[in-house]
């Protein structure tokens, strides 16, 4: 039997049992297993993990332990710069895009309606969201933590609220999206970048009161649905606020 120290960071403690947070422990194994095989019997599938120290070195998933290694595993979009530190995955995305798992529905819409693109089915199937996840790059949200462990997931995370509008929050929070958020310029039934239309032109397709009150319409290429600024846009806003706090420009839209 050989033996090794590992050690998790940040929120990669969640996924680990209460003995094995935030502090060394020790991990046996026969032979001289992959790094990633040790990590994801602990509990943490590989597409939550942005980096591994290995006896205090980059270290690949494919790498192997041996008797006596430390073992250090970093979180996949910390807060600080790993830079040219991490070898365990190509270059991180930069302008997230998502795809959703089906429990993540209402999820879906929140981040759409923060203007992310987000793809979301009732019902995918596991292989259909690693392969979508995989070949657009977009990162992969599911709490589902046996689908991030499929070898294709190199970008993905287990949501750990079960509430959607914390799950946003959550989200908000880990991905710093308060930075990259537009609210209000997605479709949030089908996904399209919404497009503005000349007001005179889509009059006809307006409620009378609506007509004489709004400024700017704009119109969904996907689904032909219009959206302007009415009391469900209000009631957004408010939402919008609460969750992105002060990050949201005032009178955002
Ligand atoms: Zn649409």
């Amino acid at each position: 039997m050989g033996r090794a120290t590992v050690r998790f960071y940040a929120e990669l403690n969640d996924l680990v049992l209460p003995e094995r947070r935030f502090r060394d422990s020790e991990v046996e194994f026969a032979g001289s297993p992959a790094v990633k095989d040790v990590i994801e019997s602990l509990g943490v599938p590989h597409g939550e993990i942005e980096l591994v120290l290995l006896n205090g070195r980059s270290a690949a998933f494919g790498d192997r332990l041996r008797d006596g290694d430390r073992v250090a595993v970093y979180p996949a979009f910390e807060a600080f710069d790993i830079g040219e530190l991490a070898s365990v995955r190509a270059a991180p995305l930069r302008k997230p895009r998502f795809v959703l798992d089906g429990h993540l529905g209402r999820l879906a819409a929140y981040l759409r309606m923060l203007g992310f693109d987000v793809l979301w089915q009732r019902q995918p199937s596991d292989a259909e969201l690693a392969r979508t996840s995989a070949d657009e790059r977009r990162i992969l949200l599911t709490r589902d933590l046996g689908l991030l462990k499929r070898t294709q997931v190199t970008h993905g995370l287990f949501v750990r609220a079960t509430e959607p509008e914390e799950q946003l929050r959550e989200m908000v929070e880990r991905l710093h999206l308060e930075r990259l958020a537009q609210p209000f310029t997605r479709c949030l039934r089908c996904n399209a970048a919404l497009e503005s239309v000349e007001l005179a032109a889509v009059e006809s397709e307006l409620p009378p009161r609506v007509r004489e009150r709004v400024r700017e319409v704009r119109r969904c290429p996907g689904c032909g649905k219009l959206y302007w600024a009415g009391t469900h846009h209000d009631r957004m806003s408010a939402f919008i606020a609460r969750v992105l706090g002060r990050f949201l420009p005032s009178g955002g839209r």
